[in-house]
């Protein structure tokens, strides 16, 4: 693999996470489609299957620490 190509495969595996998905019933790769809600503590998202391209919603509870002010 040419290293442009990897370095490409590592940007969009970095947009993506390892879901369960129902359609596919094994665990897949899901690409951020929209986000739907965010909260201080969380985030929620739609998440489509990079296999079947059914999409799910998908709550990332990975603060967001960027936001976060310290006191
Ligand atoms: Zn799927």
């Amino acid at each position: 693999m040419q290293d442009d190509e990897l370095s490409f495969m590592e940007d969009m595996i970095a947009g993506t996470e390892l879901l369960m998905c129902s359609t596919c019933g094994e665990e897949t790769l899901h690409a951020h489609d929209e986000v739907l809600d965010v909260s201080p503590v969380a985030t929620e998202l739609k998440m489509q299957c990079t296999c079947c391209q059914t999409t799910r919603t998908w709550t990332d509870w990975t603060p967001p620490s960027r936001k976060v002010r310290q006191n």
